[in-house]
């Protein structure tokens, strides 16, 4: 089977190194990196902790407006599925760099496998749910974390070809137990190494609703500065200027914002803070199966079964909500766990082998 993969982002990074993995020395798989993130802390180092293959086509876009970005990946993709002419093309998650490849194959009659199909939030003003949507819609199969998204799809009337195979986030976080922790270590904006405190909150923030103006940012800095520990906030690269002036400005030196960190990094952080904070799909996720209480800074809920016992709570981008939604301790019961095995990968090549056309 050849497989063409498109990733772009940090998470789908995280995503495409359980899938290589599993698929490795069976099966052909290139991969078609768009560039949508290219720093070296929210790109390379992925491919270095979680020995992801190189990729065969890196079309260096990113920035720009939705449309700029998704067309010119979009042009990108295709001539490397014409090039390759593989039987899947493979995309993962909701971002740009997934619409742009499951337009361009579905166009080119190459079937699409959707991984992380079916989550939905309930609204297109969000702009990751544009790119579910369309992506599932035009997919051949359907690889969706749980039976409930099953259920989403099954709303819409997508009901062939849809699998409920688990997460491969959770394929990720397992695999991850056995892997070296120190390759990089988290430093600060001037590359001086971060100093973990005994206690601290994990703070991740860089959705384009909680960044578009300084007020989101202001109410979560505001509250995490009131709490009984320090924060550490590794700063996605869309947050770092206004993240600095912020702190500077408001003097929240309870704040340690550091540079992106890589996975290992990003784990450790989780595993041994107090609680999280987060509007990332991925790290409430990680909270959930790493059994530490999250507050997520959203309006919406995207991950349901991470709410179960108050485990993941919906606060507002407003102080109070925050301090209040934290301010309780919830009972985790980890024998919950909902998303799989950690062999979601597997399950997903057994299924592409079986529906293989011709
Ligand atoms: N993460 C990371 N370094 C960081 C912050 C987060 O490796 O500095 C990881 C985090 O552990 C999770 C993933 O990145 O695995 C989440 O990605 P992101 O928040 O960028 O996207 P989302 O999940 O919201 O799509």
């Amino acid at each position: 089977m050849k497989i063409v993969t498109v990733a772009g982002a940090r998470p789908q990074f995280i995503k495409a190194a359980a899938f290589s993995r599993a698929a490795a020395e069976i099966h052909e798989e290139i991969l078609v990196h768009t560039g949508q993130h290219f720093d070296a802390n929210m790109s390379d180092i992925f491919f270095e902790e979680l020995k992801i293959p190189k990729p065969r086509y890196y079309l260096g876009i990113s920035g720009g407006t939705h449309g700029k970005m998704t067309g010119a990946m979009l042009a990108g993709i295709e001539q490397a599925l014409l090039a390759e002419k593989p039987d899947w093309c493979l995309v993962y998650g909701d971002t740009n760099s997934t619409l742009a490849g499951a337009l361009a194959a579905v166009k080119l009659n190459i079937p699409v496998a959707h991984a992380e199909a079916g989550v939905r939030m309930g609204t297109l003003s969000n702009p990751e749910e544009v790119n579910r949507v369309v992506t599932d819609h035009v997919s051949r199969l359907l690889f969706t974390p749980t039976d409930l998204e099953k259920g989403n799809l099954q709303k819409e009337g997508i009901g062939n070809n849809v699998y409920a195979v688990g997460n491969l986030m959770y394929d990720s976080y397992l695999y991850a137990d056995g892997l070296q922790t120190d390759l990089r270590p988290a430093v600060d904006f001037d590359n001086r190494p971060l100093v973990l405190p005994d206690r601290y909150y994990y703070l991740t923030c860089h959705r384009q609703e909680n960044t578009c103006s300084d007020k989101p940012l202001l109410e979560i800095f505001t509250a995490m500065n009131e709490l009984d520990a320090p924060t550490v906030y590794p700063v996605h690269p869309r947050n770092k200027e206004r993240a600095a002036r912020l702190c500077r400005e408001h003097g929240f030196h309870r704040i340690r914002l550091i540079q992106p960190v890589g996975y290992m990094e990003s784990l450790k952080l989780l595993k041994r803070c107090e609680k999280v904070v987060t509007d990332s799909g991925g790290l409430q996720c990680e909270a959930f199966f790493a059994g530490k209480q999250c507050v997520t800074v959203f309006d919406r809920v995207i991950w349901p079964q991470t709410m179960a016992a108050k485990r993941n709570q919906l606060a507002r981008a407003d102080a109070r909500d925050i301090l209040n939604k934290l301010a309780a301790s919830q009972k985790i019961d980890n024998t919950y766990q909902p998303f799989g095995d950690g062999h979601t990968a597997e399950r997903m090549i057994r299924i592409m082998e079986e529906n293989m056309e011709g």
